[in-house]
């Protein structure tokens, strides 16, 4: 199955083929829908099929396929039909997940902790730290306003696509990451932000960081010794 939104995370709608329907379970030959997994909730939308659209309600990444959960799927039939997300929902979870990548670049850069954990909402965000100590209010400041600078300052986002041999050559977060990856991965999609940051990831951005927005840290939480989870929203 092509997973459009790798190529282009701006792409809200396609032709697709359904190859198979079992329940609510519907398999396509393509797909712009984007399934749950590495942090990021999956998107929800439509498959249109003559005068009729039906809810995709859920989608999942099961046994390597996406599979797509679709309300009365039983009264589609294989063949053509129009795939199309729900661009809003889909547009705030690209904005918080590219801050979490700006922000997590900003407390590595002045603390040196580790992303250990994340969850991404269309409206809000969170990011777990590893090696956290607690933060004065000073610093917690700090690091809301260093964020907003590199978005402000307008980053461009790129990706590029190495084999593995190669990202664990590449010093640093990045080796750390991908080690812990399953034997099977044999290539892994890099995330760049300019000159700012670069991490393995398979999630949908933002093509600049200016399309993120003001942020704001709503809350911070301990969960369990040196780990610091931060609440992040968009305020605008
Ligand atoms: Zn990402």
């Amino acid at each position: 199955m092509k997973e459009l939104f790798l190529a282009d995370s701006y792409l809200k709608e396609c032709e697709v083929e359904i190859v198979d329907i079992e329940e609510d379970k519907v398999i396509l030959d393509r797909t712009v829908f984007y399934p749950t997994g590495g942090g990021q909730e999956h998107d929800t939308g439509v498959l249109v099929q003559g005068e009729q659209a039906f809810e995709v309600y859920q989608v999942k990444r099961e046994k390597g396929q996406i599979v797509h959960y679709v309300k009365e799927a039983g009264k589609l039939d294989k063949g053509l039909a129009l795939a199309r997300i729900d661009w809003e929902r889909r547009y705030g979870l690209m904005r918080h997940h590219t801050l979490l990548h700006v922000l997590g670049s900003v407390v590595y850069q002045k603390f040196e902790a580790l992303c250990s954990g994340n969850q991404i909402y269309p409206d809000r965000a969170r990011i777990d730290f590893n090696q956290f100590h607690d933060l004065t209010p000073e610093q917690l400041a700090d690091i809301v306003s260093e964020t907003n600078r590199l978005i402000e300052e307008d980053h461009p986002i790129s990706y590029r696509t190495v084999s593995r041999e190669e990202a664990e050559n590449i010093a640093g977060l990045i080796k750390t990451m991908v080690s812990l990856l399953p034997p099977s991965v044999t290539h892994v999609r890099l995330v760049s932000i300019d000159s700012v940051d670069e991490q393995a990831c398979g999630g949908t951005h933002v093509q600049r960081t200016g399309e993120i927005g003001r942020m704001e840290i709503t809350d911070v939480k301990s969960k369990g010794k040196n780990n610091k989870r931060l609440e992040v929203r968009i305020i605008h």
